[in-house]
């Protein structure tokens, strides 16, 4: 390969395939070919005339050879040597591509480079994201054989999966008017995979859901999909720590062996975020209790938390206050107090200024003080509001002043356990919103909450728990219900009704009638995975071919019409576009 020669080769014949990198002329008869496979680049000197462009297919075969003295080029593995009595052979012509190949691609609009997804392919940075992903996949699958899990492949053509998106659907052409789903996920698949005896089941699974795309979402994406018979939540999380750690040592080299753990409460309490990216501090303190007898009626709130941005007075203007100000207002808080902390008075005691101070006594200020450790020239962020709403703010506020960049901090791993089972009622239908699928099960001693009011059902939790790294959501699982009774009355909770849970899910609770183990599973997503392994900010920087953020493939140019005579075969007919 192009990238592998170095002077122990020097003497030895040898033929090299790949594309023209660039092209140098000396003279009328000498070039200077560099010659780009994914190992990287060769210098090769070709004699003669040829007319031998970028991008041109090549087989140069000629002899290793040291580069003369003084001309060894430092930035290259190949860089001491090059190849000499070169005859080359045109595999291909090719057309100026269409962006430079080299780091400047970087620049180039993102539509471009899909649309040539193929040249953008071969930049260094694409080659080794793919072969990083192939690699990140082979150490998965070696993970999860090892610890005695089978691949199973399910079906992509299905019944709708209940993961709270949108499904992607099919026209069928034999049953005109029904239609399959594409699988949000192979959920039900894997539980009866369980019932049938299957005790540690995997897959590397494509789901599909219709949902707006993001920097961190596609439409189809892939999912390490696993499910574990006779297990509970420490199996699950085990078998799962053991596969990731093995996907991050086989890109880093180092394992990853403990993952740290935190409930959704304390995540929420001390982050403002199930999904805390603790890869900084800036945690939020709690300050409810300073002013449960306050005078000042912004205060009065059963929810009062704060940060701290160490330092951070001097160099923050009163316009990015307010913008801070303005932000958290967007996010859904009535408001947001900012302090500078300043150093005051003869004993340099800390004094906070703020356009509230003069409402607040001075126990209160000299709390907030010592609660958040203030220094001089810090700056100092309070909401108070319900405890959600406060979270939420401080939470964003917290990303918005402190995240590190993408690639910054290491990798920092985090189960948060113990998901409330149910996240929010709706106030029209009275009916509880589960935050993971219908399967979830809960905790045993929360059961009888299930008889409750709303507010009962809010403090259900569940044996749910999701894999964060960096403060993206990698993946989710849970402990499921096996026993029909209990899936009866969460089903009957949801306002799932006897009927339409045996016309959607039947098959599973006929299948349960026979035999079913508990069971529990799990499921994170490789394309974030890799993304924040390589340090990319966006996952279609690790997919081959990604779609574009409003959901089209420049390449291919999906989605596209089809004629009306497949229509017809499928007994659709288009209504007239609604705009
Ligand atoms: N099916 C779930 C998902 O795709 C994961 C699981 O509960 O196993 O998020």
């Amino acid at each position: 390969m192009c990238g592998e020669l170095r002077t122990d080769h020097v003497g030895a014949t040898v033929s090299v395939c790949g594309w023209v990198a660039r092209r140098r002329e000396h003279g009328e008869h000498l070039a200077f070919i560099d010659l780009r496979d994914h190992t990287g680049l060769l210098q090769c000197v070709v004699d003669g005339a040829h007319d031998l462009r970028g991008e041109y297919v090549l087989r140069v075969t000629g002899t290793v050879r040291p580069r003369p003295e003084g001309t060894a080029n430092a930035s290259l593995d190949t860089g001491e040597v090059e190849l000499g009595d070169c005859s080359v052979e045109i595999l291909s012509v090719a057309e100026p591509p269409p962006f430079p190949l080299d780091d400047r691609a970087e620049d180039v609009d993102e539509t471009v480079r899909l649309r040539h997804r193929y040249v953008d392919l071969r930049r260094p940075a694409m080659q080794r994201n793919l072969r990083t992903r192939a690699a990140v996949n082979a150490s998965l699958r070696r993970a999860m054989d090892g610890q005695g899990f089978v691949e199973v492949e399910t079906p992509m053509l299905i019944a709708s999966t209940p993961e709270g998106a949108r499904d992607f659907v099919v026209p069928s052409r034999h049953r005109p008017g029904t239609f399959y789903a594409l699988p949000q996920s192979p959920q039900l698949f894997k539980q009866l995979c369980m019932v049938g005896g299957i005790d540690r089941y995997y897959q590397i699974a494509r789901c599909f859901r219709d949902e707006d795309l993001r920097a961190d979402r596609q439409f189809e994406f892939t999912q390490l999909d696993a499910e574990m018979g006779f297990a509970g939540q420490e199996d699950v999380l085990a078998a799962v720590t053991v596969a990731v750690g093995a996907a991050v040592e086989a890109v880093t080299g180092d394992p990853v062996s403990d993952i740290g753990r935190m409930t959704w409460r304390d995540a929420m309490d001390r982050y403002g975020s199930d999904k805390p990216d603790i890869r900084f501090g800036m945690e939020l303190v709690e300050l409810t209790d300073v002013f449960a007898d306050t005078g000042f009626n912004a205060f009065k709130a059963p929810s009062i938390k704060a940060i701290r941005l160490e330092g951070a007075s001097a160099s923050t203007s009163r316009s990015r206050l307010d913008d801070l100000t303005d932000m958290a207002k967007r996010w859904g808080a009535k408001g947001l107090v900012w302090m500078r902390a300043e150093a005051g008075g003869e004993d340099g005691a800390v004094e906070l200024a703020s356009p509230v101070a003069k409402f607040l006594d001075a126990a209160e200020l000299g709390a907030i003080t010592e609660r958040l450790g203030v220094l001089p020239g810090d700056l100092v962020f309070l909401v108070a509001d319900e405890w959600a709403m406060t979270c939420h703010v401080l939470g964003l506020l917290r990303l918005e002043l402190g995240r590190p960049a993408v690639d910054e901090g290491g990798l920092q791993f985090l189960w948060v356990v113990d998901f409330p089972l149910f996240e929010s009622v709706d106030p029209t239908s009275g009916r509880p919103v589960p935050a993971h699928h219908p399967f979830t099960m809960p905790h045993e001693e929360d059961l009888a909450l299930l008889d409750g009011d709303s507010d009962a059902l809010l403090e259900v939790r569940s044996q749910a728990y999701d894999l964060v790294l960096n403060g993206w959501e990698l993946g989710s699982g849970s402990v499921r219900i096996h026993r029909p009774e209990v899936q009866r009355q969460i089903f009957g909770l949801l306002g799932i009704g006897e009927q339409e849970a045996q016309s959607k899910f039947g098959f599973l609770l006929d299948a349960f009638r026979y035999g079913a183990p508990p069971h529990a599973g799990f499921a994170f997503g490789i394309d974030r995975l890799v993304a924040l392994l390589l340090g990319e900010e966006n996952i279609r920087e690790v997919i081959a071919y990604p779609k574009t953020q409003s959901g089209t493939d420049p390449l291919t140019k999906a989605p596209t019409a089809i004629d009306a005579g497949h229509l017809a075969e499928l007994g659709l007919r288009l209504l007239p576009p609604t705009t």
